[in-house]
């Protein structure tokens, strides 16, 4: 087992934190107030080569791994993004990038992967369902076959950076339950316009990751084409699942970024301020015992996710480990940026000083991309074998 960092990684981390710092915290503070897309930072993270780390070289990727994605991620988001700017790796090399690099044709891969590793064109994924929820396997989007394709009707609910995306990869059903001989039978990914007629949207208002809007959207007789199929026809579950297992990789590599950022900012804080006789308020181990654990679960969680993403680069199973270390990271980063604003005393609640935009954006990933529960179930009932509860 070797830790240390080849060159090229080496490298390739310090043009990241280059990147990261460039398009630091009043970069994103700005962005946050706009309700804006980070455009400018991300088109610099594809022009560095950063977007295509874990895509294939022959489409303008680098060839990699996401074990060097998720180096990447963690260096970029401690900049000063945090966790949100993650959600743009989970929506373009995740969603666009893994599911056409693994499953589409040598068509779809040749027509869209140079576009989404250029940051030519970004994508979404249409995934959860009001009626559905966790229980993904309940979705009734349903892809009915006409001609040479099908029509597409249901409605999705939370999907991000729609109106910033090109494509959008649906999934549907494309046979129901009781059609099937399996739950897990009669799923299907479709990789299709945003633009597109009987495709609509609305937008969610919601408490923070303001830079990427969430949608409702609404698949009114979409016309899709045969060429649209992603991977399985009925079989898409599996790919789905692969899909989701490196996004929750890259969702542990923002979190880790977002918690050194918050812990770089209170620690900071804590040296200067002085509130009695003279003494910095970082040294009182009543602010320094919980920063230092926050530190210590943090560290673990990103051993653990590069575990991960070693085992997934080598066709192992990782699921459990990126579970694992989606439900540690999760919560340590809300722990250390909670730590961070108590710190930071009223200043923590204050625009000017960032903690509270990473206190609003890391949040939401204590139940998404998948919950807290819904992970520690799989691991209940894959890694210690106990009876599933639902
Ligand atoms: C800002 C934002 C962005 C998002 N982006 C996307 C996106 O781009 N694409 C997409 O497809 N989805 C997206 N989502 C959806 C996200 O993945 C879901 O919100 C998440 O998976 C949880 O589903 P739910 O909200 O329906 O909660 P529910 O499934 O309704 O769960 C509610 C609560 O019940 C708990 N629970 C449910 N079942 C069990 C059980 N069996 N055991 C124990 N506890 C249980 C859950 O853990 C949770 O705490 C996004 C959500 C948000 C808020």
């Amino acid at each position: 087992m070797d830790f240390a960092l080849a060159e090229h990684q080496k490298l390739m981390l310090e043009t990241a934190r280059q990147i990261g710092r460039e398009f630091g915290v009043e970069y994103w503070r700005r962005l946050d107030a706009e309700k804006r897309f980070p455009a400018e930072m991300w088109q610099a993270i594809c022009k560095a080569g950063l977007c295509g780390v874990a895509l294939p070289e022959a489409h303008g990727g680098s060839g990699l791994g996401m074990l060097d994605l998720a180096l990447v991620i963690e260096a970029l988001t401690e900049g000063g993004a945090g966790a949100t700017l993650a959600q743009v790796f989970m929506v373009n090399p995740i969603f666009g990038g893994v599911a056409l690099s693994r499953y589409a044709s040598a068509e779809m891969r040749d027509a869209y992967l140079p576009k989404i590793i250029s940051g030519e064109i970004n994508c979404c994924m249409a995934l959860t369902e009001p009626d559905a929820g966790s229980n993904t396997l309940e979705i009734r989007t349903f892809a009915t076959p006409v001609g040479n394709g099908w029509r597409l009707n249901g409605r999705k609910v939370w999907i991000t950076a729609v109106p910033d995306a090109q494509k959008m990869l649906v999934v549907a059903r494309t046979k129901t339950v009781a059609e099937s001989t399996r739950r897990t039978d009669g799923i299907s990914l479709f990789f299709i316009d945003v633009e597109r007629s009987g495709l609509t949207f609305s937008p969610i208002e919601k408490v923070g990751t303001h830079t990427l809007s969430a949608s409702a959207v609404f698949f009114d007789d979409v016309k899709v084409d045969g060429a649209e199929l992603i991977g399985t026809l009925h079989g898409g579950w599996p790919e789905l699942l692969h899909v989701l297992n490196t996004e929750r990789i890259v969702t542990t590599a923002g979190l880790v970024g977002a918690a050194r950022l918050a812990t770089r900012l209170a620690v900071d804080y804590a040296r200067e301020r002085k509130v009695f006789n003279g003494t910095p308020i970082g040294a009182y181990q009543g602010l320094q015992f919980p920063l230092a654990r926050a530190t210590a679960e943090i560290e673990a969680a990103s051993t653990l996710n590069l575990k991960a993403a070693w085992k997934c680069d080598q066709g192992l199973p990782y699921g459990s480990e990126a579970n694992m270390a989606k439900v540690v990271s999760a919560r340590a980063a809300t722990d250390a940026i909670e730590r961070a604003m108590q710190t930071l005393g009223g200043m923590g609640y204050a625009k000017e000083f960032h903690v509270e935009r990473l206190w609003r954006d890391a949040r939401l990933f204590l139940f998404a991309p998948v919950s807290e529960e819904m992970a520690l179930n799989f691991i209940a009932v894959h890694d210690l074998k106990m009876p599933r509860s639902y």
